[in-house]
């Protein structure tokens, strides 16, 4: 017969869950507020405040697929732009959230979009059309053309991103262009 005690509660050779591999599980619900960012769990939903400026959003979200790798993958770059983007998509890590915008933020967040394709449009159309009505050099019209391009992508992709990752791991996102007023109604994370 066991001598074992059957009403004792079981044992477990494995910590509990706040000191599971270093990791301090959060015990109120998030999202939750780490000094400038945004603590977000994998498929977490947000409050139904904008994040901007913690206004009601009235159950509107703006779907913003993140991604991030660690800065010291930027070194990378020395060793080649191709070298870089091979080693950046590798270690890259993604997450899709859905933070709250209000009536406003919209607003503005779809002009700055419309801005930022009109930009693109006219610096694919307008070389073209200089080049065909106006028989400037096709050399330098092609290049500006390009430049003008990627000028408009790169701030269209600014301007709309809304909210950006300043870290990713396998469970949460530490999000960045927050507002102080959002970040303040949350709970602390507890973690690091
Ligand atoms: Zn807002």
């Amino acid at each position: 017969m066991s001598s074992e005690n059957p009403y004792a509660s079981p044992r477990s050779d494995a910590p509990p869950v706040m000191m599971q591999a270093g990791v301090v599980r959060p015990t109120s619900p998030g999202p939750w507020r780490r000094r400038g960012t945004v603590v977000a769990a994998r498929g977490m939903a947000f409050p139904d405040r904008c994040v901007k400026c913690n206004r009601p959003t009235g159950g509107q979200t703006l779907r913003r697929k993140l991604a991030w790798h660690p800065s010291w993958v930027f070194l990378f770059v020395f060793f080649g732009i191709l070298i870089y983007f091979i080693v950046a998509v590798v270690l890259r890590k993604t997450m899709t959230v859905f933070p709250g915008i209000c009536p406003a933020h919209r607003k503005r967040h779809r002009i700055l979009l419309a801005v930022g394709l009109l930009c693109i449009f006219l610096s694919i159309t307008v070389p073209i059309l200089l080049g065909n009505f106006t028989g400037a050099d096709w050399g330098l019209l092609v290049l500006s053309g390009v430049m003008a391009t990627l000028f408009a992508s790169v701030f269209t992709i600014l301007a709309t991103r809304f909210v950006s990752p300043a870290k990713i791991d396998d469970e949460y996102a530490w999000i960045k262009t927050t507002g102080l007023e959002f970040r303040q109604s949350l709970p602390e994370w507890p973690g690091e």
